[in-house]
């Protein structure tokens, strides 16, 4: 691992280059690789040598993906799957058995809460939620087949946030995988390998394309638990596209300039917010009314790309305000170059139900932007005239 600085690294780690001497990574559109000999094809099968032998197993450019995630994660191993969903399930799938129990927070993204709730209980695989304003209590939610500890911060869309110095030590004191999905902090933002976790997951369709192009995902961490889920997915198969990891491999190049341009604009628009009368409360990390300010400034090295609020006015309040907007798109996706408006009770969390969704803060009148790139001016003016 190189000492050079995020910025540089997501550059310049590149596969070797074949001989054409191409200056950027090409794309190896090839679903198998040739064999040198009978005895190469022997020895590539036996794992008595190192290459690539068919592309759900390795690619360059899914390698160079994940090679690059690593780095900047701070990470001994990596494998790219197809989507930040496969990268959950494959997680969880690879590394538990029956009968093991996960402990998560229970503001989790709404498909990781399927995944918990209605198929892992298929395998026999249990779960417990822990509050993130109770951390005392999660000490008693872990028993003696308690494996796996899944957290995600900042959660979407509450943007709330687990310590994750509290976390990295409760998993040690009770011999727990610590798992934690970083996808809106970006592996720029936030590295949780320093506070202890073994493995740590993303969505690499949100900030990491960054254009709204693709899906993806990546799961890094430390080499025994990245050894046991290859196991997993090299014989079921969630593998990344070659052009997919070629495409996000590329995105990672301008990741951090565009996040520090995300951070920014998603500051201002918080603090615009946070002065309008039509709003009854907005939420971003490193915005100082933030009820874990303090910890969002020691753990994150900026706020992020997504700002929560809520208008007063509930439900109907809220669809006028989406129908309102004339810039701004109303999508499910988030980390876009494009801002981005959704409406999370109704959509992305809307398989929840209404106490479960208020357990974690999703009213009827609470709205998610994914602030994009735009010139802050013009996003603010627009949801100002929305606002009405
Ligand atoms: C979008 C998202 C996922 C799922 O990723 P996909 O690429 O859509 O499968 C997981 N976790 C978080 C926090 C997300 O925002």
């Amino acid at each position: 691992m190189s000492n050079q600085k995020p910025e540089t690294q997501a550059i310049r780690n590149q596969t070797n280059r074949t001989e054409q001497r191409e200056h950027s990574t090409p794309l190896f559109m090839t679903s198998s690789f040739v064999f040198d000999s009978a005895e190469h094809a022997r020895a590539l099968f036996a794992d008595e040598q190192e290459g690539n032998v068919y592309s759900r197993y390795s690619n360059p450019n899914t390698d160079e993906f994940a090679s690059k995630m690593c780095e900047l994660e701070g990470a001994e191993a990596g494998i790219a799957t197809a989507s930040g969903m496969s990268a959950i399930f494959s997680s969880l799938a690879g590394l538990l058995e029956q009968g093991d129990h996960v402990l998560a927070c229970r503001s989790l993204f709404g498909s990781s809460h399927q995944i918990l709730n209605c198929i892992l209980p298929k395998w026999g695989i249990d779960f417990s939620y822990g509050d993130i304003d109770q951390p005392e209590k999660w000490e008693s939610l872990i028993n003696d087949n308690t494996r796996v500890l899944f957290v995600e911060t900042p959660s979407n869309p509450g943007l709330d946030l687990i310590d994750l110095e509290w976390a990295g030590k409760l998993a040690e004191a009770h011999d727990l995988i610590l798992i934690v999905d970083n996808c809106f902090a970006t592996p720029y933002l936030q590295n949780p390998m320093e506070y202890g976790a073994d493995l740590v997951l993303h969505s690499a369709t949100k900030f990491i394309d960054g254009q709204g192009r693709g899906i993806g995902g990546v799961i890094v961490g430390k080499q025994r638990y990245i050894e046991e889920i290859s196991f997993f997915t090299r014989h079921s198969g969630p593998a990344m596209s070659p052009f997919n990891a070629w495409m996000f491999s590329k995105s990672l190049e301008t990741l951090p300039a565009r996040m520090d341009r995300h951070c920014n604009n998603a500051l201002e628009l918080a603090e615009f917010l946070e002065d309008h009368p039509a709003v009854d409360w907005v939420k971003y990390p490193h915005l100082e009314s933030h009820p874990q300010y303090e910890l969002a400034k020691k753990q994150m090295k900026q706020g992020g790309g997504v700002v929560s609020f809520q208008i007063n006015g509930g439900n109907k309040a809220a669809m006028q305000f989406l129908d309102n907007l004339n810039t701004l798109s109303l999508s499910a996706n988030l980390g876009d170059s494009r801002t981005i408006a959704t409406h999370p009770a109704s959509t992305t969390h809307s398989s929840l139900t209404e106490e479960e969704r208020n357990a974690v803060n999703i009213t009827q009148g609470m709205m998610r932007i994914a602030v994009g790139l735009e010139a802050a001016e013009d996003i603010i003016a627009d949801v100002d005239q929305a606002l009405g």
